[in-house]
């Protein structure tokens, strides 16, 4: 995030600098093994990392995991962590659950992938529409992939070009939805895209979040296939919707033939079937990837029956070849054997209600802190997630979000934390309360964020 420097006073920056500098000697003089794998790595990588963003963690250099189970990560200098991060929600209801664990074992033993169904496929499907509602499935290997394929659908289905997604969004690595809203509210490409050969301004609408009328005036010139969004935005912060806001928005695709799509990787945190069956929203494509199969690379999207039959109306009437939908590994054998043990032994009523309760300690906790040191902040939760932000109303909308950020404080209270066993999510301050988490681990982070303050900003 761009450093506005609100948050804390001026005069605290020069403290600030100086324990990030302890905190960064305190980091490498812990971590011997992790910084000779750094070494190892870096002929064999770029930057010496399988992904290049995995630099975007601010360490003074990267931290090998050894081992993670549950809520604890232990790195390869044997040092135990309390995780808060689980893989950006990959792993949201802890590393490594055990009925995952087995399945995955039992099913390595029998075939990881046919490019045929497997016996499980009939079950997952009840399974995911017992969880999410909806009857109808396709699977795919990431969020990326399912949301690509959804806007590929729906501009199938509709006969339109362009697509409305708002301004601080982020649905993976989909070209269309790299966009931002410019100053004056033109729709321009991300700034930062690599190697971009089309301008996705010419097929994306970006909007501000919670602004039901520019929706409907957008909506309203009859060009939009579909509305893509989260139900809250979780990748500028945390953006709650405003009462109503989505209500509206699934209203005007309606009276528009704009289709609804609510993309719900991370706001599944919200509980037992994501944000929209909690609110009782009714999409008419909902993607949900990363902990769906519990890390296991897979994703789906659903729908419901009617649009069902316009899809495979579409299909039928083009021409046989590649759809540009699909890829090799999606809906494997080992995905399914994932997905059932997920959706059946894994997210069960007792890991949401220790999750829920987990995490309302922890809120409580946090706030207590904040009032505490009576800073200008806020903690804004949804379900099993939640966000400090560096404002203290809650952002309404991305630009809000982008103004209360501050890099060096975020990257010096990351590692302070991180020195203290405590990991959060790099680019923002994202906390996951998985359901093992303990009074212990939540005590633990809020005195760590209690003694940040008092160092740094005191
Ligand atoms: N949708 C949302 C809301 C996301 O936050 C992300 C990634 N953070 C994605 C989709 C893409 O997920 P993946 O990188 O697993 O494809």
């Amino acid at each position: 995030m761009i450093s506005t420097a609100t948050a804390a006073p001026a005069g605290d920056r020069q403290r600030l600098a100086a324990l990030h500098e302890r905190e960064r000697r305190r980091y490498v003089a812990a971590r011997p093994r992790s910084a000779a794998l750094a070494t190892a790595s870096q002929p064999h990588y770029l930057w010496g990392l399988p992904l290049h963003w995995m630099r975007d963690w601010a360490l003074p250099h990267p931290l090998f995991v050894a081992q993670a189970s549950g809520n604890r990560l232990h790195c390869v200098d044997g040092l135990e962590h309390v995780d808060f991060c689980l893989g950006d929600s990959g792993a949201m209801f802890g590393h490594s659950p055990p009925p995952l664990a087995r399945a995955l074992a039992a099913q390595a033993a029998r075939g990881l992938t046919a490019m045929l169904p497997g016996s499980a496929l009939a079950e997952v499907g009840a399974a995911l529409q017992r969880v999410f509602g909806l009857p109808r499935w396709q699977l795919a290997l990431s969020a990326s992939d399912a949301n690509r394929f959804v806007l590929r659908w729906a501009r199938a289905l509709t006969g339109r070009r362009r697509v409305l997604v708002f301004d601080g969004c982020y649905h993976g690595s989909v070209d269309d939805t790299l966009v931002d809203r410019a100053p004056d509210g033109r729709t321009r490409a991300r700034a930062s895209l690599l190697g971009q050969a089309q301008d996705p301004a010419e097929v994306a609408v970006v909007l501000p979040f919670n602004d039901a009328a520019a929706v409907e005036a957008a909506l309203a010139a009859g060009d939009i296939a579909c509305v893509l969004t989260e139900p809250a935005l979780t990748n500028c912060g945390l953006v709650l919707p405003q009462p109503g806001f989505l209500e509206a928005v699934q209203a005007a695709c309606r009276r528009h033939g704009t289709l609804c799509v609510l993309d719900e990787t991370h706001t599944l945190s919200s509980g037992p079937g994501g944000y929209a069956r909690q609110h009782g929203l009714q999409p008419d494509l909902l993607v949900v990837g990363k902990a769906v199969a519990g890390g296991v690379p897979c994703a789906v999207y659903g729908f419901g029956d009617a649009l069902a039959q316009r899809m495979a109306a579409t299909r039928a009437a083009a021409p046989a070849g590649h759809s540009g939908i699909g890829t090799t590994l999606a809906g494997s054998l080992l995905a399914l054997a994932a997905l059932r043990a997920s959706l059946d032994e894994v997210m069960t009523d007792a890991a949401w209600a220790a999750m829920r309760d987990a995490a309302a300690r922890l809120e409580t906790a946090l706030q207590d802190v904040l009032h505490r040191h009576a800073l200008p902040w806020s903690l804004t939760r949804l379900g099993a997630r939640m966000e400090l932000q560096f404002c203290r109303t809650p952002p309404r909308d991305a630009q809000q979000a982008r103004a209360a950020g501050d890099d060096p404080l975020e990257r010096a209270l990351h590692l302070y934390l991180l020195n203290r066993g405590l990991v959060v999510t790099p680019f923002h301050n994202m906390l996951l309360v998985p359901p093992m988490t303990t009074p212990g681990d939540v005590a633990a982070l809020a005195a760590a964020l209690d003694d940040f303050v008092g160092e740094a900003l005191r």
